[in-house]
C-alpha cells in the first residue's frame, strides 16, 4: 500500500532541496503518495497565511511529513513557522544525528553522535515582555516584591519554562532511542549550576529516568559550556546527547560543523503520533533559485523518514547511495568539493541525479 506523506517544500532553497529529496526517496522504489502543501512565504503570497490550516491538517491526516526550510519573517507576529509547526503538532523531540561520511571536508572523521533536543518549551515558548510596556513594568515590580531582586526598568524579559513533564518525556525518549538504536550512553547537557529551578529540574529528572535504564545505558551529565569545548576537542567521547531546547539548537549547529557543515546535517521532529523530517539548515535565501544548495541534508532527512515508516531496506539503499556519491566526490555540490570554487561542482539537481543513478546500481 502507498504511504501518504505530506510534502512541504518550504521557501528559499526549500523547493530545490525538497524536490531533490522527494525524487531520491521515490527512486528507492517505495510507493509514496505525496500530499503537497504550502507553508512559508509562498503560502503567504497565495493564501495570506504563513502557516495555512491545510498544512497542519495534512500532517495530522498523514502523520508523516517531509519539510523544506522556511524563512522566519522579520517584523510579523510569527516568531517562526518552524517552531509553530512543532508546537501545534506537539513534536516534542528533535532528533539530529551528526554522522561523518568519508569524502566530506571536516576536521574530524568517524563522528557518530545524536542530538535529542527538547522542542516544546524553554526560551522558545514565546512568552516575552517587551521593554517599556506596562505589563513588563508590572512584572518587574512583581518580581522585585516577591524575590527582592531588582531588574532594570528598561529591560525586556523572556520566560524560560522547563517542566518536569516535558523533561521526563524527552529524557525517556532519549533513552528509548538509545536502546532501539544500540547506543551505549546518554549525556544530559544543562546549566543546572546557575539555573537551579529550570535546568536543575531537567537534570534532576534526567537522573531519575536514568536509574530505570541503569545497567543497560550509561548516563552522565555535563554543563553546556564545558560540553561545547569537549565536543570540539573530543567529539568521539559522545553518543546520545539530550538537551533543553536552546542548548539543543546551538549545539546542533556545532555538531553539524563537526561533520562538514549544515549542507549534510539531517533532522526529525517527532511527537507521539506525528513526525516531520527536515534538515537542520534554514532557507539560505542567498542561494534561492540558483540550483546551488547541497541537497544532502534533506535527502538524509528522507533516509530518517524511510526508517520511521519502517522502510529500512530503502533507507539503507538511499543512505549508501548518498555515501558513495560523496565518497567519489565527482557529482557533488560546491560545499563538498575541496575547493568550493571548483568549476566541476554540480548543482542541487545534478547531485540528486547522481544519487538516483547510484540507487539503481545498488538495487
Ligand atoms: P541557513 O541555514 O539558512 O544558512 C546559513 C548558511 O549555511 C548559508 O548562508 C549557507 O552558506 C549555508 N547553508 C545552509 N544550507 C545549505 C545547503 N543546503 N547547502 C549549502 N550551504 C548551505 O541559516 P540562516 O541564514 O541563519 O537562516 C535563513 C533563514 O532560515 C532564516 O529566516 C531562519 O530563521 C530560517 N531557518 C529555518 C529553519 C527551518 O526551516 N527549520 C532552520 C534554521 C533557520
Amino acid at each position: 500500500m502507498a504511504h501518504s506523506i505530506t510534502l512541504i517544500p518550504g521557501d528559499g532553497i526549500g523547493y530545490e532541496v525538497s524536490l531533490a529529496a522527494a525524487r531520491c526517496v521515490e527512486a528507492t522504489g517505495v510507493d509514496i503518495r505525496w500530499d503537497n502543501v504550502l507553508a512559508g512565504q509562498d503560502a503567504m503570497d497565495k493564501t495570506g497565511q504563513l502557516l495555512p490550516q491545510e498544512a497542519l491538517d495534512s500532517i495530522k491526516k498523514n502523520k508523516v511529513a517531509l519539510k523544506g526550510p522556511i524563512t522566519t519573517p522579520v517584523g510579523t507576529g510569527f516568531r517562526s513557522v518552524n517552531v509553530a509547526i512543532r508546537q501545534a503538532l506537539e513534536l516534542f523531540a528533535c532528533v539530529r544525528p551528526a554522522k561523518s561520511y568519508p569524502g566530506v571536508k571536516s576536521r574530524f572523521k568517524d563522528i557518530d553522535l545524536v542530538i535529542i533536543r527538547e522542542n516544546s518549551e524553554d526560551l522558545y515558548s514565546g512568552i516575552e515582555f517587551e521593554e517599556g510596556k506596562p505589563e513588563t513594568a508590572s512584572l518587574i515590580e512583581r518580581i522585585s516584591k516577591d524575590t527582592g531582586k531588582k531588574i532594570r526598568p528598561d529591560s525586556g524579559i523572556s520566560i524560560k519554562p522547563i517542566s518536569k513533564f516535558a523533561s521526563e518525556r524527552i529524557v525517556r525518549f532519549a533513552f528509548d532511542y538509545a536502546l532501539e538504536n544500540r547506543r551505549k550512553k546518554v549525556t544530559c547537557v544543562h546549566k543546572a549550576n546557575i539555573m537551579k529551578f529550570t535546568d536543575g529540574l531537567f537534570l534532576h529528572t534526567a537522573r531519575e529516568v536514568a536509574r530505570e535504564f541503569s545497567g543497560r545505558i550509561e548516563f552522565e551529565d555535563t554543563i553546556v559550556d564545558n560540553m561545547s569545548m569537549q565536543l570540539v576537542q573530543k567529539p568521539h567521547k559522545y553518543d546520545v546527547l539530550v538537551l533543553p531546547n536552546l542548548y539543543g539548537d546551538i549545539l546542533s549547529d556545532l555538531c553539524a560543523g563537526l561533520i562538514g557543515g549544515l549542507g549534510v546535517a539531517p533532522g526529525a521532529n517527532i511527537g507521539k503520533e506525528m513526525a516531520v523530517f527536515e534538515a537542520v539548515h534554514g532557507s539560505a535565501p542567498k542561494y534561492k533559485g540558483k540550483n546551488k544548495a547541497d541537497p544532502t541534508a534533506m535527502i538524509l532527512s528522507g533516509v530518517l523518514m524511510l526508517r520511521h515508516i519502517r522502510e529500512n531496506k530503502a533507507a539503507d539503499i538511499l543512505e549508501e547511495a548518498v555515501a558513495r556519491v560523496i565518497a567519489e566526490g565527482k557529482s557533488v555540490t560546491y560545499d563538498l568539493k575541496p575547493d568550493p570554487l571548483d568549476p566541476s561542482a554540480v548543482g542541487t539537481s545534478g547531485m540528486a541525479d547522481a544519487i538516483i543513478e547510484k540507487i539503481k546500481e545498488i538495487k
